[in-house]
């Protein structure tokens, strides 16, 4: 459009007869009418070039470029011939007179109408080759311009004949870059439009290679003119400064480009890795175009991996390009519109379980997901998961198996508890009748030694009569005070021995029948009753008793009373003569215990008494069983009804002891809560005389004032 109208005012200014109109600059050579002419022509068939081909516009585009290339041919030939056989001078010579159509102008008109020959072409070779003329009329224009820049002739006149006018050169040099332009896809220029790393550098480089020379070679000849410096000077200077400033922009270039090639590399090393992983991951991988976005069944296979071939026992490599329901004909409409719902709504769906088994693929359970990739596909990731499913069953059934026989086992221990419950009871009952039993003789026995004591008695008063003689009397009275004295004592101390055994296991058996009142306790006011009734033995061998704090327990207040009794007493009782006696009660973190709500808790009753050794650690729980017989009287009887007592609480008992170091008894109880009326307070319990309660913190210290 802009060289048409260019050309029109050149026209115009011949027809005015305007010289500064049709040469562009004064002094200069005016543009030939006759190439004014061509020019919008050209121009033309170049804008009929750029559209829809109909028949007509193409006969008329033809018509055009027809012209365009008489016309030069037409005035070359009158040069080459030296006869006014050219255009321009039988349509315009009468009115331009000496000013002619240059022979490079011809020429460049003639190459022209060769590139739009080209262009139209409908074989894409020929219209790739039209960039060629289209080239080389831009070049020569462009050495036309340069020549005219720079001031050299030569570049834009042939010898003695008339010179390619400015305005000329101009001209072409717009229509040559339009033309390319039109066919940019097919040029080498498309590389200047490319968004990559060869556009880029292009975009950059191209007009400073053009650029940069260009204006120092200005500058040089400017300075040469004006002689500021010679030739050898300025070419010299020209020389570095391109080098210069082209390494300068060459490395500006470089820069980002090497940076942006690590960045490629690494991406291309990721995307290897991932398609690397794709490639052996043992999980089937399909990806799928949906074609059309309204037909589920659109769905084309585009790409998978190995082990969809492996998983699914069919190769699916050959299967791209295949529809869904061609690849995989089992596919149901549900499953399809699952898949295609994916690509629209762009979310991941998930099918936990899924059957499926056609002619080549074995019916088996699969989990499929499907997610969103981009291009409208979907990708399906899936795995067998047969064997998972008859594993999970197989589980299950033994799951069921396994709480049968649990519930059996349950059913079978609790028929053994009562069993044993039952066996327990008649055991009791047994000791409890035989001990009773046992008592009527025992008292008979004690009954009759009394008698025979008073019979010995009044035998002796009889034998102080006179009338028995010396003799037998002194017999008499030995063998009453002596062997008989001797023999009922033993029988006396026989008797009472047998029946503290009787009723230690009257007591034993008495703590395996009574009913127990469970309610919450607080142990430190039993504790404290405890050491009272204790206070005077306590007094008497002078030993502390030291009670830490205790939380409260669920027991029946008489069983645990008789505990404490128990452990005290026999703390009290095993204290080693040798050294001052010390007891301490107190409560204990017992970690191993079970974790029960409120927490279970552990008492403990300490001394530095006489220990015991690791062998009777369990032993002495059991009736009978004394290990220090000598140190105090007892029947061994103590700590089984404690063990009993505890045991039938839900606690345990147990001892941590070593000879000579005295003895740690702990026992744990479930626990319990107390409502406290007010805040907590100390127990103050006075002991008779010698014993003070000092401490307020639920304490008491035993000692002498
Ligand atoms: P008894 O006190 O009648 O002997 P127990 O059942 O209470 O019966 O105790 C059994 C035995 O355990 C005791 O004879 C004693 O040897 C030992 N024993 C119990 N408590 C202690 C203790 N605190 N220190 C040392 N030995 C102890």
């Amino acid at each position: 459009m802009l060289v048409a109208v260019s050309a029109v005012a050149i026209l115009c200014g011949w027809v005015i007869d305007s010289s500064l109109l049709a040469s562009g600059l004064p002094g200069l050579v005016a543009m030939n009418p006759l190439s004014a002419v061509l020019f919008i022509l050209a121009a033309a068939a170049m804008a009929l070039t750029s559209k829809e081909a109909g028949q007509r516009i193409t006969v008329l585009r033809r018509g055009l470029t027809a012209i365009v290339a008489l016309g030069a041919l037409s005035c070359l030939l009158s040069y080459l011939t030296e006869r006014p056989i050219g255009a321009d001078v039988w349509l315009f010579g009468a009115w331009t007179g000496e000013n002619r159509m240059a022979p490079n102008t011809a020429f460049h008109f003639l190459l022209f109408s060769l590139a739009l020959c080209l262009a139209e072409s409908r074989s894409p070779w020929a219209r790739r080759w039209s960039q060629a003329p289209a080239l080389a009329v831009a070049l020569g224009a462009a050495t036309s311009l340069v020549g005219y820049a720079y001031g050299a002739q030569q570049l834009y006149g042939i010898g003695s004949y008339i010179p390619m006018p400015l305005n000329t050169a101009a001209l072409l040099m717009l229509l040559a870059v339009g033309l390319i332009a039109l066919r940019l896809r097919d040029s080498v220029f498309f590389v200047l439009i490319c968004d990559d790393a060869g556009g880029w550098i292009a975009r950059r480089l191209l007009p400073a290679a053009i650029v940069v020379p260009f204006v120092l070679g200005l500058l040089r000849i400017a300075g040469e003119r004006t002689e500021l410096y010679d030739s050898a000077f300025g070419a010299a200077l020209m020389v570095v400064t391109t080098i210069v400033l082209l390494a300068v922009a060459i490395i500006v270039t470089a820069i980002p480009m090497s940076r942006a090639d690590a960045v490629r590399r690494k991406n291309e090393a990721e995307i290897k890795l991932y398609s690397d992983i794709v490639r052996h991951i043992p999980i089937g991988l399909t990806i799928w175009r949906l074609d059309d976005s309204a037909s589920d069944h659109s769905l084309r296979l585009v790409s998978a991996n190995a082990a969809a071939t492996d998983l699914l026992g069919v190769p699916v490599t050959p299967m791209v390009g295949k529809t869904i329901l061609e690849a995989f004909p089992a596919v149901t409409p549900a499953q399809l519109a699952t898949y295609a719902d994916v690509v629209r709504t762009g979310r991941c769906r998930e099918l936990p379980v899924l059957h499926y088994g056609d002619e080549r693929v074995a019916e088996s359970a699969w989990s499929v997901k499907a997610f969103p990739l981009p291009d409208h596909c979907v990708g399906l990731a899936f795995e067998n998961i047969s064997q998972r499913i008859e594993a999970e069953h197989r589980i299950h059934r033994l799951n069921d198996e396994l709480e049968l026989r649990v519930e059996q086992r349950t059913r079978e221990l609790a028929a053994a508890n009562r069993d044993l419950r039952q066996k327990n009871q008649e055991n009791e009952m047994f000791v409890y009748s035989v001990s009773h039993d046992l008592r009527s003789p025992l008292v008979s026995l004690q009954g009759f030694s009394k008698e025979l004591t008073q019979v010995g008695q009044e035998l002796q008063t009889l034998l102080a009569a006179d009338q028995v003689p010396a003799e037998i009397r002194d017999q008499a009275e030995s063998l009453i005070g002596g062997e008989m004295q001797q023999s009922l004592k033993f029988i006396q101390s026989g008797v009472l021995r047998l029946s503290n055994i009787i009723d230690a296991l009257l007591r034993l058996s008495r703590v395996g029948r009574i009913e127990y009142d469970l309610r919450p306790q607080e142990a430190r006011e039993i504790v404290a009753r405890v050491v009272e009734a204790m206070a005077a033995e306590l007094f008497d061998r002078g030993v502390a008793v030291d009670v830490g704090p205790l939380p409260p327990c669920r027991a029946d207040a008489t069983a645990l009373e008789q505990v404490f009794a128990n452990l005290i007493g026999n703390a009290l009782k095993f204290l080693d003569g040798g050294r001052q006696g010390r007891i301490e009660v107190g409560a204990a973190v017992d970690d191993s215990a079970e974790a029960t709500d409120p927490p279970a808790v552990t008492y403990f009753v300490r001394d530095n008494g006489l220990g015991i050794s690791s062998d009777h650690h369990e032993k002495i729980f059991q009736a009978f069983q004394r290990v220090h017989p000598k140190h105090a009287p007892g029947e061994g009887m103590g700590l089984a009804i404690v063990r009993r007592i505890v045991d039938r609480h839900g606690g345990r008992i147990w001892v941590e002891s070593a000879e000579g170091q005295g003895s740690t008894f702990f026992f744990t109880m479930p626990g319990g809560t107390i409502v406290e009326d007010g805040p907590a307070r100390g127990i103050q319990v006075q002991l008779k005389g010698a014993y003070h309660a000092s401490r307020t913190d639920g304490d008491l210290v035993g000692g002498r004032r």
